[in-house]
């Protein structure tokens, strides 16, 4: 088996360009599908008014949905009068108009002359029925139907749910998860074509449920906010301020369908009661109180106050409450321990956790077997759709099934849970029980086919080395996996064995992957080991955390003993294993996923190359700490100038410099792999990988084949500065913005000393250079700032507190 997809998209078409349609259509952007985005004709003006005004709204949106605003350019606009033609070019349409369905088939009907043969049809609906939608389609499309539900916002939250019909043929499921996993990045769960699908079902009915036992114990929305957000390993904006944030019409909607689709003379389903409309959810909605985007909701911002609501009054009174502190500790007990404390406790605070938590265990355990193949796709669907850390499932086993269980009995005995129903039979009996939770090495918990069931294996998925997993499956850690050529405190040399024990991979392992002497030196060992036997060497881990940079801690004690001058050779030591990866005779790949700041982006500069997770943060920040970039970061800074400069037919450096320049003096850090790209930390050549468990199998192909097209190590080559000209020039902007009070004294100070090196000194135009001329510069201006009190002051100031100090 291959593991790429032969099912190809080349352009997709977006139908409605609301919230989420114009959001999907800025993400497809991002992963460079083509994209033509749809809506109804404009009354007045342009007939692409609504789309017009949708993808305008995109570059202004916060969370940004376009990795750079200006690819907002790249979306192409239409409407269903004048554009339908345009619609026979897409292998996809994805439908994400409002949540009617009355409106939906209406559109199917007039869409469908225009559907091309082949192309896939799929609705972004929140809880409609799939199969009833695909009713309105003609026969010969109904077996290319489907449901594809992308979470708000789409380009950050990882789930799609992917539904079938009973005729959507298996080949076309097979073929979109290919596409949304590897091409888009998500992570998909299979879902049934029950109301609400899987994560919005159990995702609402938990936020129903807290309302419900918050009013029970009597607590303020602050207070479960603050209980029910990072503590309790869900999403930080806990439970009300989600709500606000996702919109109260929004939740209602998906509410309704609950209330509409379950209950007596409907489907059963023994926890319709919970399904009512909150009074107070009512009440806010009457007073078109929507939330975050109307300025209130359960919490409304006044001034620079946050209001929260008070439910009896229906008046807003300060917020900011926080839990008792006791509770937060229980809360970072182990599992077991963690839940006993709280169902045992007095307090109200740690009753009300046991029991939001019991009562998501419960509804989680009895709807099982009706709307998700496996507990593991429940779980996946509360991590990645509502940003828990844990699902349900993995949190009960890790806490001792059966204990557990016997609890969530006895209070559903004692008639405190929010149904009678009792728990399933195979929660106490059977290879459940008797593996002491729903997932394991086989696979995980199927009550409708009974039996565990291993993931889905689809040829996509052998792009994932280390896929994230739920608990207790025992997937292969990667810190353990493969063959340990060298390992310490601070890192691993390591392959992967099989197919893949041609690339060395090194795996940084100290607290934010800063760069310690002993980092640096397990890179340079590594670099030695892969010249000798390896096709190249692949920096690489498995977390939000490239690396933070260089480790100012472990350099305190040599500035106490000796000063800026024992730093000195620490510095000269971090530039020379910059170098060292640059001059390989393998090449080094840099895989980037999450934070690469200073250090790290000085890492990943002097790779050969560098492939980077979509969501890569990279910059050099060293200005917040009151110091200049010292491992090379300017010295690239100037190289790259020259380089760009001596491609183009203009060959004056300096705008190719100032681009570089105003990123490191305003330490600007790209808010994508793309925006990094074009701050000039990734080059075109790079690879952007949207999905983050890829990375790992695109930097190894990526450094093999580099090896096997003969790689070579750039020449070292002198290359021209601008000089004292250029850095005058420099300056005199610099003068304006510390006059006119834009910068501080400091700030004016460290940029002049970065200007300086990135100028090349004191020199004239033209003057050819060194990377190790300039890297002296850098380590003179950087060693000058360290006995700097106001640099002094930043260092500190971020070490104790983790912010940076203005001054
Ligand atoms: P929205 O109200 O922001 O946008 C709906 C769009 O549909 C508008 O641009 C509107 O012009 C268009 N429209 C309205 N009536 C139409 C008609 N009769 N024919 C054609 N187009 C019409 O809605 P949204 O929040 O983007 O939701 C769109 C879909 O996505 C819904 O099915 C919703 O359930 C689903 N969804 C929403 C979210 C969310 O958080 N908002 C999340 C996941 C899925």
């Amino acid at each position: 088996m291959s593991p790429t997809s032969r099912f190809q998209v080349k352009k997709v078409a977006v139908l409605g360009a609301g919230v989420m349609g114009a959001q999907i259509a800025a993400h497809l952007v991002n992963v460079k599908v083509p994209v033509i985005l749809f809506d109804l004709p404009a009354k007045e003006g342009p007939k692409n008014g609504i789309v017009i005004k949708a993808v305008e709204g995109l570059k202004k949106l916060k969370p940004a949905p376009l990795g750079v605003p200006e690819d907002a350019a790249l979306i192409q606009q239409a409407n269903y009068e004048e554009n339908m033609e345009l619609l026979k070019e897409c292998d996809l349409i994805i439908e994400a108009i409002a949540e009617r369905m009355d409106w939906k088939t209406d559109l199917y009907h007039k869409i469908a002359p225009f559907i091309a043969e082949g192309a896939i049809v799929a609705s972004n609906t929140s809880g409609l029925s799939i199969t009833k939608l695909s009713e309105a389609l003609p026969e010969s499309i109904k077996p290319r139907f489907c449901g594809i539900h992308f979470f708000n916002p789409p380009r950050y939250m990882t789930l799609v749910e992917l539904i079938n019909t009973p005729t959507t043929e298996p080949k076309v499921l097979d073929d979109l998860e290919a596409f949304v996993t590897s091409a888009l990045g998500k992570g998909v769960i299979r879902a049934h074509d029950t109301p609400n699908f899987i994560a919005n079902r159990v995702g609402i009915a938990s936020m129903l449920a807290t309302i419900k036992e918050a009013g029970t114990f009597n607590l303020s929305y602050d207070v479960v906010d603050d209980l029910t957000g990072k503590k309790l390993g869900r999403a930080s904006s806990g439970t009300f301020r989600t709500a606000d944030v996702v919109g109260l019409d929004t939740m209602a909607h998906v509410i309704k369908t609950l209330q509409d689709n379950l209950g007596p003379g409907k489907v059963e389903d023994p926890f319709s009661d919970v399904y009512g409309t909150p009074p107070v959810l009512a009440k806010l909605l009457e007073s078109k109180s929507l939330g975050q985007k109307t300025g209130a909701g359960f919490y409304k911002k006044q001034g620079r106050d946050i209001l929260r609501l008070d439910p009896e009054s229906m008046e807003y009174v300060p917020a900011g409450a926080k839990a008792n502190e006791v509770v937060g500790r229980m809360l970072k007990k182990p599992a077991g321990e963690r839940l006993k404390l709280l169902r045992e406790a007095e307090g109200a605070e740690a009753r009300f956790l046991w029991a939001i938590l019991r009562d998501q265990f419960h509804y989680a355990a009895v709807h099982l077997e009706t709307i998700a193949e496996t507990a593991r796709d429940i779980d996946f669907a509360m991590r990645w759709g509502f940003g828990s850390k844990q699902g349900p499932f993995e949190l009960w086993q890790q806490a001792g099934w059966k204990q557990v269980a016997t609890w969530i009995q006895e209070d559903i005995d004692a008639g405190k849970a929010l149904s009678k129903a009792p728990l399933p039979d195979w929660v106490f009996k059977g290879p459940v029980a008797d593996a002491g939770g729903v997932h394991t090495a086989e696979g995980s918990w199927s009550a409708s086919a009974k039996k565990f069931i291993p993931r889905r294996k689809l040829p996509v998925y052998e792009r994932q080395f280390f896929p994230e997993d739920v608990l207790g499956s025992k997937a292969p850690a990667f810190e353990t996996a493969g063959t340990t050529l060298h390992e310490d405190d601070a890192i691993r040399l390591w392959t992967l064995g099989g197919a893949n024990d041609d690339v060395l991979i090194a795996s940084i392992k100290t607290k934010m992957h800063a760069i310690s002497p002993d980092v640096a030196e397990g890179l340079a060992m590594g670099v030695e080991l892969a010249e000798k036997s390896y096709k190249g060497m692949v920096i690489w881990s498995n977390d939000e955390m490239f690396s933070a940079g260089a480790d100012l801690q472990a350099m305190l004690p040599a500035f106490m003993m000796g000063g800026a001058k024992a730093i000195e050779g620490a510095e000269a030591e971090l530039q020379n294993v910059m170098l060292k990866l640059r001059y390989a005779a393998v090449p080094v790949v840099s895989a980037i996923r999450g934070i690469a700041l200073g250090g790290g982006c000085e890492m990943a500069v002097y790779s050969a190359r560098r492939v980077a997770a979509m969501e890569s943060y990279i910059g050099l920040v060293e200005v917040g700490v009151g110091l200049v970039p010292g491992a090379g970061g300017l010295t690239y800074i100037a190289r790259r100038a020259a380089e760009n400069a001596g491609t183009s037919t203009n060959k004056d450096i300096l705008p190719f410099l100032t681009e570089g320049f105003t990123a490191a003096a305003m330490a600007k850090v790209g808010t994508s792999a793309i925006e990094s790209r074009k701050i000039g930390y990734l080059l075109d050549s790079d690879v952007i990988v949207p999905n983050k468990d890829e990375l790992l199998f695109v930097a190894l192909n990526e450094a093999r084949a580099l090896f096997n097209s003969g790689y070579r190590a750039p020449h070292k080559r002198q290359f021209p500065v601008v000089g004292r000209n250029g850095w005058a020039t420099i300056k005199g902007q610099l003068v304006n913005m510390r006059d006119g009070g834009f910068i501080s004294a400091h700030d004016f100070h460290i940029a002049g000393l970065i200007a300086g090196v990135v100028c090349g000194g004191d020199v004239d135009a033209g003057t050819l250079v060194t990377e190790e001329y300039l890297m002296t510069l850098e380590r003179k201006a950087f060693c000058s700032l360290l006995e700097h009190p106001k640099t002094q002051e930043r260092i500190m100031g971020m070490m104790s507190t983790g912010k940076p100090v203005r001054n």
